[in-house]
This record gives structure tokens, C-alpha cells and sequence, in this order.
């Protein structure tokens, strides 16, 4: 039976967007945003966004992974009503399981789509904790002297708080780029971010290092990798900071298999690893289980950004927010979204679903 709220159609395109600089990683570099955008139709004619950015140097994914995974799934999202977006959900997650950007988006679609019918905004649809975060920024992988001249920038948007992507070299260099960060920023918080790109012995000594320095990062991010489980629980336990899972926290399953192991103290949330729904298993369990809560991204445009803003500020209880690739972008190819002053993102203004739209 079709009701007003069945969708009619989904549209896939290419969403290329060009940055300011590469974004470097412990994994590699993208040079280029190499995204999709999912537009849904209602039978009333009501649209959904949502965005997909995978990002092969954190987990492999591709936009060709991406785009085959809704192609593949077209023929059985059309036809589907969006007020029964978790059984969409479960058939995403059954059949396109390793697809999580291609899941994101079409998820934040549906829900998109069901909220502006709705005329509520998604921050509220989630639970209405909040409708603002404070955001970090990020200084990706490079020398000594673009992370100097990056944390300048940075202060100079009047954001407190700082990431620093490490482990893509030696410990020497990544020393004395935190160095040069800490005595530009000398009172910013510094969320350490390895990206599975160090061995526990390795940063261990790094801690140790910093240690002597006086410094102590209020947050480090995955330095192991991902199936190294061993090594995150004895730096969970050892490190003397808190340690956030990232990579290693791919999934709900993930999630508690690092609470059973005792092996994070924080986990980061994106909503391109595993889709919307199941990021909100993951949100329950951390929370259950004492654990801290950390909303991130890979490299996403407003749009996808602002969906996750909406999903932790309606939420609530996020101590670690990183939704700052918006401002790693050459180029908008959208309107709407949160409002950013400074390090502070605000949702007040939005009247009914995420608020993006194509310019
Ligand atoms: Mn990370």
C-alpha cells in the first residue's frame, strides 16, 4: 500500500568536494572528499538527505564500496516506508553490513525525510538534551611547522580545544609537533589521535616523554590498531590518560567486546562506521557500562556533520566533540546546517529534519 510517507525514489550522485589541504592521517592522506549524497522522495513529494564519506585510510572503505552497496540496495529501499526506519535499518545492516557510510546515509535519509514531514527538528526527534556543542579542531599529519602555524589558526577561530592526529612517523617528530602546538596553545586541551598508527611500547614512551615535558593530553585517541586488543587494554590501564576507542569501536558488537575487555575508557561514535541506528546501540552501551562518550567523522561536509550534531546534542552526555571537517573544505555544496561561531554549533534555528539542503 502506498502512503504519503512511501518512498517514491532514491537518487545516488558523486559528491567530490576539494579541500583547503590534505587531510593526513596515520593511514594516508585525502586530497579530495570523495563522498555520495542519497536524496529520498516521499510519495508527498517530501525529500531526505544524507551523506556518505568513506574514508579508505581509516578502515578500507571506498566510494565505489560505497555507491555499489546502494545501487544494490535501491530496488528495496523504494517502496519502503520511512515511519519503519529501524526495520530499514536492519535490512541495511543484514545486507550491506560493511558498508557503513552507504548505511549512513540512507538512514540519515529516511530520517531526514520522516522528521520535515514530521515539522521536528532531529536534535529534538533524538531526544532534545541540548541543541548546541562545542566543537575541537584538528591538526592533521605534517611537519613542525604546520602544526605551529595550524594551532595559530585554530586560537585564532577561538577554539579551545585541540586534535592532533600522530603516529605517522617517528616519536621524535610527533614530539616536538605536540611540543610546538603546546607552546602556541599552552592552555588548550589536546586530544591525541594515533590513529592505529603506533605499537603500545611506542606510546608508552611517547606518554612517558610528554610526561617529562609537564604534558598531559586530556584525551588519546586509538594509538594501536584496530585488532591489536591486547595492546588498547594496557594502555587503558597503564597509560594514566583516558584512551578512546576509535577504529576499534567499529561496531555495537565491538563496543562491548571492548567494555568486556576493559579496553577504552571513551568511545568514538561516527555515524559512517556503522549508520545511524546501531550508533545509538553503541550510545547505550557505552553508557551502561561507564563509559565516555566522543562524537567524530571522517571527512564530511556540513551536511553529514550536522546530522551527527543533531544525533549527540539530542542525546546528550558527549564530553568529546570532533565534528570540525566542515572547515577543512574548499568548497559548501550545501545550505543550512548548524550555525558555527567559533567553536560553538547551534541547532535552535532548525525547524524540521537535519535542515541541509543542495544549493
Ligand atoms: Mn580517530
Amino acid at each position: 500500500m502506498t502512503t504519503p510517507t512511501t518512498i517514491r525514489a532514491l537518487a545516488v550522485e558523486r559528491l567530490d568536494i576539494p579541500l583547503r589541504a590534505p587531510f593526513g592521517i596515520a593511514g594516508g592522506a585525502q586530497e579530495l572528499a570523495r563522498n555520495l549524497l542519497v536524496t529520498l522522495e516521499l510519495a508527498d513529494g517530501t525529500r531526505g538527505y544524507g551523506e556518505a564519506a568513506p574514508f579508505p585510510a581509516f578502515n578500507g572503505e571506498t566510494q565505489a564500496d560505497a555507491l555499489a552497496a546502494i545501487e544494490a540496495l535501491r530496488s528495496r529501499i523504494e517502496g519502503a516506508d520511512v515511519r519503519e526506519w529501524r526495520a530499514i535499518a536492519a535490512l541495511l545492516r543484514e545486507t550491506i553490513a560493511h558498508a557503513g557510510s552507504a548505511r549512513c546515509a540512507i538512514e540519515t535519509a529516511v530520517l531526514d525525510a520522516l522528521t520535515r514531514r514530521a515539522g521536528m527538528p532531529l536534535y529534538v526527534f533524538f531526544g532534545g538534551a541540548s541543541a548546541w556543542l562545542e566543537t575541537d579542531m584538528t591538526i592533521t599529519t605534517g611537519t613542525v611547522e604546520e602544526a605551529a602555524t595550524a594551532a595559530q589558526e585554530i586560537v585564532g577561530r577561538g577554539i579551545r580545544v585541540i586534535k592532533v592526529k600522530i603516529g605517522a612517523s617517528d616519536l621524535a617528530l610527533d614530539l616536538a609537533r605536540i611540543g610546538a602546538i603546546h607552546a602556541v596553545a599552552p592552555d588548550a586541551p589536546l586530544l591525541l589521535d594515533g590513529n592505529g598508527g603506533m605499537s603500545a611500547d611506542t606510546t608508552l614512551a611517547l606518554l612517558g616523554a610528554l610526561q617529562v615535558q609537564g604534558l598531559r593530553p586530556a584525551l588519546l585517541e586509538q594509538p594501536v590498531p584496530a585488532e591489536d586488543w591486547e595492546g588498547l587494554q594496557q594502555i587503558t590501564r597503564w597509560s594514566g590518560v583516558p584512551v578512546a576507542a576509535d577504529e576499534s569501536a567499529a561496531s555495537a558488537s565491538s563496543v562491548l567486546r571492548l567494555v568486556a575487555e576493559r579496553a577504552a575508557d571513551v568511545i568514538n561514535i561516527k555515524l559512517m562506521k556503522c549508520g545511524v541506528v546501531e550508533a545509538l546501540d553503541i550510545v547505550a552501551i557505552a553508557r551502561a557500562a561507564g563509559l565516555g562518550l566522543m562524537i567524530g567523522g571522517m571527512v564530511e561536509s556540513v551536511l553529514a556533520m550536522t546530522m551527527s550534531a543533531h544525533f549527540a546534542a539530542g542525546l546528550g552526555g558527549f564530553t568529546f566533540v570532533d565534528l570540525d571537517t566542515p572547515m577543512f573544505l574548499a568548497e559548501n555544496p550545501f545550505h543550512g546546517g548548524f550555525r558555527q561561531q567559533g567553536a560553538r554549533l547551534g541547532l535552535d534555528h532548525i525547524t524540521a529534519g537535519h535542515g541541509v539542503e543542495p544549493r
